[in-house]
């Protein structure tokens, strides 16, 4: 089941920049974290249930250099927190929804999370998230 969301994905160049645009907004900053597996480094603004999640490659080979290559930066994913990902998962794929992630892999937060494929969902970057906290 979908609870709300997760948090909203920003790609941004230079995250410092990206921090400093969304205090001036009067978010405040939670925490900075790097996520190897997806080679960007986050920063993390609550905003009620939902955070503000800045991204900002580490690689050039990350998805998120990618992402800003061809579209430049701004808004990169939606991720719903789910209350069990694997069934997520499966359901998706039994709607003949492609995914990205066939399995759970570690993201940011300590969370769990998979992605949907964007050709499967009208073009949005859809991101299913446990959340451990
Ligand atoms: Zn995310």
């Amino acid at each position: 089941m979908i609870k709300h969301i997760s948090h909203i994905g920003i790609a941004v160049k230079d995250l410092d920049a990206g921090i400093a645009l969304y205090e001036k907004l009067g978010l405040k900053l939670e925490s900075i974290e790097e996520v190897p597996s997806q080679k960007v480094k986050v920063a993390f603004f609550p905003c009620g249930d939902t955070r503000i999640e800045l991204l900002a490659p580490t690689a050039k080979d990350s998805p998120v250099a990618k992402y800003i290559e061809t579209k430049g930066e701004g808004v990169q994913h939606i991720a719903f927190a789910v209350d069990d990902l694997p069934a997520e998962l499966q359901k998706a794929e039994s709607s003949e929804i492609r995914l990205i992630d066939k399995e759970p892999r570690p993201g940011a937060h300590g969370a769990d999370i998979a992605f949907l494929h964007p050709k499967s969902t009208l073009g949005v970057l859809i991101e299913f998230c446990k959340e451990k906290h």
